[in-house]
């Protein structure tokens, strides 16, 4: 009988997993995949590593920096600052018709460039900031609040409203056309307050870390152990618990408790109890990311930006594609070779450019038809990207392409949603007294958000007795 059962081995389930084998429980994560990391994984293709998800590490706050998310973490797994080798973004922008905003991992910068853009708006700017400081992440009157009408209560020039969202957006928001207000709080803090990183070695370093630690702790790691079934049974008092889960392959485990990383409606349909639970809306944004590989770095063409969030006109629209299968209006061209390494990544540089995308229709090609648009939608979508970036076409000698399709085989996520359902459940609760949800649709998103929410939900709910 296992103390805990974690559904997936994405990084919100290692780090719950570490938590709990910390404090002596035993536990066994069980992921669906044959390999870790879920939407975070990594991979190799003709010789050169490539990672799924990490453009960059969010919230990095300076080494020895007592506050934040990242110190939390390092403290609550037991690492240290140096074990992650982070490196700086060089510096992001924000490009849109006729205006653009640099931001680096000094938020003076930030606020300098909005008072340049728009002098009108900068005292309304700050004020939202210092309101933005002092939000508490975990309380859910704010999942109300709509944080467009937030936001406009402070800036009344239209343009930078949108460009505040597009990175925003992008990198954390499973809501169509906008955000709830606690979600835009943590988001700013974690990309303008705080900052972007990167280790050296990419999101292989992280995982292998926290696998090791996992481990090294006595915790249980099963691959190609998908979860079908949440086995419940009712107690004396007639109120039903869960008792284990079903594998795929059959197999049966017993444990005290469940927590599941795999998404709130995901995780609804495994539970044997028949519960009318599964009526909350599966999110419906997904991407399509071109990845070219160059013979030579980017700043060998003088592109130094580490992320470049791009709109080509005054309104940004986050939403399911409607007319094409990917909306090459607006982006983000990422660079890994763009952080302040000590050293070079290598001889050759890779461009990463993500756009929106409709899994439904990605998902509805043959195999023929599916091949055929990965290579057109690589041309159109890069083609939008040299819009904002030096042209580097010419230097591209290899080239691949993750769709909606590499989400749903990673995550299991429905509709290849990057960050899950809109409505989250901020306290990782579910009608069963002893199933809890962590990772995206607990609600903190991205690698170091959803590490954090392991390490709460697991702190909060499997650590009681
Ligand atoms: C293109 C792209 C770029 C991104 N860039 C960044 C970035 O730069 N920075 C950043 O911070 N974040 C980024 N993200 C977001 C980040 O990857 C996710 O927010 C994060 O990985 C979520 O982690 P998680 O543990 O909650 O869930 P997941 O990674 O979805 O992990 C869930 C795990 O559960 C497993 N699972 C599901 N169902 C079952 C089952 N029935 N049985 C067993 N196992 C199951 C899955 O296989 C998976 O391994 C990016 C995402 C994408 C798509």
């Amino acid at each position: 009988m296992y103390d805990t059962l974690i559904i997936g081995a994405g990084m919100s389930g290692l780090a719950a997993g570490i938590r709990l084998a910390h404090f002596g429980q035993r536990v066994a994560i069980l992921e669906r995949h044959y390999t870790i990391g879920g939407l975070n994984s990594f991979y190799r293709l003709r010789g050169r590593n490539y990672d799924v998800g990490l453009h960059a590490l969010t919230n990095i706050t300076p080494k020895g920096a007592k506050r934040g998310p990242l110190a939390r973490l390092l403290r609550q797994l037991r690492f240290s600052w140096d074990d992650f080798e982070i490196s700086p973004q060089n510096g992001s922008q924000i490009v849109f018709p006729g205006a653009k905003l640099s931001f680096s991992n000094e938020f003076e910068l930030m606020r300098s460039e909005v008072a340049r853009q728009f002098p009108d708006q900068a005292g309304a700017f700050d004020k939202m900031v210092s309101q933005i400081v002092d939000y508490d992440d975990l309380t859910d009157e704010h999942q109300q609040l709509s944080a467009r009408k937030v936001v406009s209560s402070y800036i009344s020039e239209p343009l930078l409203v949108e460009m505040l969202f597009c990175p925003l957006m992008f990198y954390g928001s499973a809501r169509e056309h906008d955000m709830d207000w606690g979600q835009f709080c943590i988001m700013f803090r974690s990309i303008f307050l705080e900052g972007l990183g990167r280790p050296f070695a990419g999101v292989r370093l992280i995982l292998k870390l926290l696998v090791k630690r996992f481990r090294s702790l006595g915790g249980e790691l099963k691959l190609r152990s998908g979860v079908k079934r949440i086995a419940t049974d009712a107690a004396g008092d007639g109120t039903r618990h869960v008792v284990g889960v079903e594998l795929e392959g059959g197999e049966t485990i017993e444990a005290r408790r469940v927590l599941s990383s795999a998404g709130w409606c995901e995780t609804m349909r495994m539970c044997d109890d028949g519960e009318p639970v599964t009526s909350r809306a599966s999110g419906q944004l997904s991407f399509c990311e071109a990845i070219a590989t160059m013979d030579v770095p980017p700043s060998a063409f003088d592109y130094h930006q580490t992320i470049t969030f791009f709109n080509d006109s005054p309104a940004f629209h986050w939403t399911k594609p409607t007319g094409e299968i990917c909306d090459v209006r607006s982006g983000v061209i990422c660079s890994p070779d763009n952080f302040g390494y000590d050293q070079p990544l290598g001889d050759e540089g890779t461009m990463r450019v993500t756009v929106l995308a409709d899994q439904q229709r990605w998902m509805a090609m043959d195999e023929a038809a599916y091949r055929l648009a990965k290579h057109r939608w690589w041309d159109r979508i890069i083609e939008s990207a040299v819009r904002f970036v030096p042209d580097f076409r010419a230097r591209v000698i290899d080239t691949d392409m993750f769709t909606p399709g590499t989400i749903v085989r990673y995550t299991g996520h429905d509709n290849g949603a990057v960050y899950g359902a809109p409505d989250k459940q901020l306290d990782g609760t579910t009608h069963l007294d002893n199933l809890f949800v962590c990772g995206t649709d607990q609600g903190f998103v991205g690698i170091i958000g959803s590490i954090i929410s392991g390490i709460s939900m697991a702190n909060m709910h499997c650590l009681r007795d």
